[in-house]
């Protein structure tokens, strides 16, 4: 190929609103000047994760390019005929992570930086596209979940706001991943957001059945308080367990002090990161 032709590689840092994928954006700040940073913006992420973003593009000093390109989540649900995405139909991230992220990038040649830790046993999302190479500088260099912590602390930008009462995971604040635990706390700290959550708990137009993020549990009863109560008394006795078997325990179940689920391998890690 003539040298003219050439096209120069890119280098993109997808941002999630995660802790791992903040340290990695500060772990490669001066390692890769020319990287450009982007962040899916489903237009229902957590107010501690735009805070969170905007805490992490002032360290920067560069801009974090959103890469929304129009379509919400609302106008994506009514193509899907009202029926809410959850683990065995997940359309939101193909629809409002992965999509974006290819448009974003186009035909260009493009290394991906993944924030896999070294500690972790499971796969990111990799592009099957040609263009695309993805690269986990945390597995290579053996950075794990002390390590990721560390960076965090040193830099002063600290872990994801949300991590302080108690959710464990960036992503739509209605994530059907999050924990029973997770809804409680989210209708406490943002009863408002609970509120939007438990609205799209209605009759699909496709064949009338409700969809309901947490399993088949509907929000309505999830937040009643003897069950609240019931699904608080269940954690505190799972954390009692868990400490009680702690030294049998990989560190990377523990988070901010909280025992916590890893999500599930199938689990979104461009949305969790
Ligand atoms: S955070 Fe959850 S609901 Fe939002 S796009 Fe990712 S998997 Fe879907």
């Amino acid at each position: 190929m003539p040298e003219s032709t050439i096209q120069p590689v890119r280098h993109i840092l997808s941002l999630s609103g995660g802790k791992d994928s903040a340290a990695l954006a500060i772990y490669l700040r001066d390692r890769i000047p020319d990287m450009e940073y982007i962040f899916h913006d489903t237009d229902k992420e957590l107010p501690d994760t735009y805070e969170y973003i905007d805490r992490l593009e002032d360290y920067l000093g560069k801009k974090i390019v959103r890469t929304t390109f129009g379509t919400t989540f609302d106008d994506l649900l009514r193509m899907y005929g009202g029926m809410l995405p959850s683990n065995h139909r997940r359309w939101c991230t193909r629809a409002m992570k992965l999509e974006p992220f290819e448009k974003y990038i186009g035909d260009t040649n493009c290394i991906n930086y993944v924030g896999i830790r070294a500690d972790e046993d499971r796969v990111g999302y990799i592009s099957h596209k040609p263009n695309i190479k993805a690269v986990f500088p945390f597995r290579e260099d053996g950075i794990d979940y002390d390590g990721v912590q560390k960076i965090l602390r040193e830099s002063g930008i600290g872990m994801p706001p949300y991590t302080e009462w108690g959710r464990t995971r960036s992503g739509c604040f209605f994530c059907f991943y999050q924990q029973k635990i997770e809804w409680v706390r989210l209708k406490q700290q943002y009863p408002h957001l609970y509120e939007e959550a438990k609205a799209y708990e209605k009759p699909n137009r496709v064949n009338g059945n409700i969809f309901y993020w947490c399993k088949d549990e509907p929000l309505s009863e999830l937040e009643k308080p003897e069950r609240i109560a019931e699904i608080i008394s269940k954690w505190e006795i799972q954390q009692l367990r868990q400490k009680q078997n702690q030294k049998n325990l990989p560190l990377v179940t523990t988070l901010a002090g909280l025992s916590v689920d890893e999500p599930p391998s199938s689990g979104c890690m461009i949305c969790h990161l």
